[in-house]
């Protein structure tokens, strides 16, 4: 049978990693702990103000099922106003069962709109066979979602990323990118137009596959495709799960290190005014051309002036 033909409760689940939530007081612990972590993030970066429209992209899968039950409950208690709507994006994957999300949407009352666009198609007549598809079919999806917000008027676009995302990104980026950057919990988009939030910034992954679990989301796998994500980030992934076996709670560690930033003990001229530090007198120092020369160069002005400019993840930085 097509997974586009199966009810509802047959749509499969993805194998939970953690060890299933025993009883309610656990059940309780858990639906208090993620809405403390998601209040916490969310007062710690800003991500909601009074009068916010937020758009929160449902994907079918555990996380953002789980971002938009924990906002819905944060709302309702919430210091500001704000208001929410699920959208979803249905790229017309073959065998996407697109009752579940309407049908669960539905049930528990929220404001919601399902963008239909044949990115799947596209995706596939550019990609050779046999290469993983996810990361134009990513960014296609992103332009589709982003293009509905600003039509909308939504002020900020909050996606399900989770506290093991951040880490695993900022391993993809160290080891296969030679840079120090990461997914930061809140961004503003290349063009300006857009803050995205991440509001599971601290939540742990495992956490959110019990709290599925036990609230028994209609998941929707997102490899309906047969498309595998790329060998890099599997890679990441499978270094991670065996560190955090090896050390438990090595993942929370790196996680807090990433809040954590010393620009004066790292290398980067641009981030720290390595120049200024302990220099003497108000001479300019002689330039790397000089030094190689072995003459007495023309001296470069090396003050820094510090601005702050966006790098390509919208992360703030300072240059020169
Ligand atoms: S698995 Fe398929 S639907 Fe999911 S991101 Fe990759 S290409 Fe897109």
């Amino acid at each position: 049978m097509h997974t586009m033909d199966l009810p509802l409760a047959d749509v499969p689940a993805r194998t939970p990693r953690s060890a299933p939530v025993a009883n309610k007081y656990q059940a309780d612990k858990l639906a208090k702990r993620l809405r403390h972590q998601v209040g916490r993030a969310i007062a710690d970066f800003g991500m909601i103000e009074d009068g916010d429209k937020v758009m929160v992209c449902l994907s079918g899968g555990k996380d953002s099922y789980t971002l938009l039950d924990v906002l819905l409950q944060l709302q309702k208690k919430a210091p500001v106003n704000f208001s929410i709507t699920a959208v979803n994006l249905d790229q017309k994957q073959p065998g996407f069962p697109e009752h579940v999300l309407p049908e669960y949407l539905s049930s528990i009352g929220v404001d919601y709109h399902i963008i239909e666009q044949d990115t799947y198609s596209v995706v596939s007549r550019v990609i050779p066979e046999g290469k993983t598809m996810c990361s134009l079919c990513s960014r296609l999806r992103r332009g589709a979602l982003y293009t509905y917000a600003e039509t909308h008027g939504f002020t900020k676009i909050a996606l399900g990323h989770h506290r093991d995302d951040l880490v695993n990104t900022f391993f993809l980026n160290l080891f296969f990118h030679a840079k120090l950057s990461g997914m930061p919990p809140k961004l503003l988009s290349d063009d300006g137009k857009h803050v995205v939030i991440r509001p599971l910034a601290y939540v742990r992954e495992d956490d959110i596959e019990a709290y599925a679990e036990t609230k028994g989301f209609p998941i929707i796998p997102c490899n309906l495709c047969g498309s595998q994500e790329n060998l890099q980030r599997k890679q990441v992934k499978k270094m991670l799960v065996q560190w955090e076996k090896d050390a438990p709670g090595r993942i929370e560690t790196m996680a807090r290190a990433l809040g954590d930033i010393r620009p004066s003990q790292l290398s980067d001229p641009k981030l720290f005014d390595f120049l200024a530090l302990g220099k003497r007198g108000d001479d300019a120092l002689p330039n790397a051309h000089a030094w190689l020369a072995g003459t007495a160069a023309e001296a470069e002005p090396v003050a820094m002036a510090l601005h702050p400019v966006r790098n390509h993840d919208g992360l703030d930085i300072l240059k020169s």
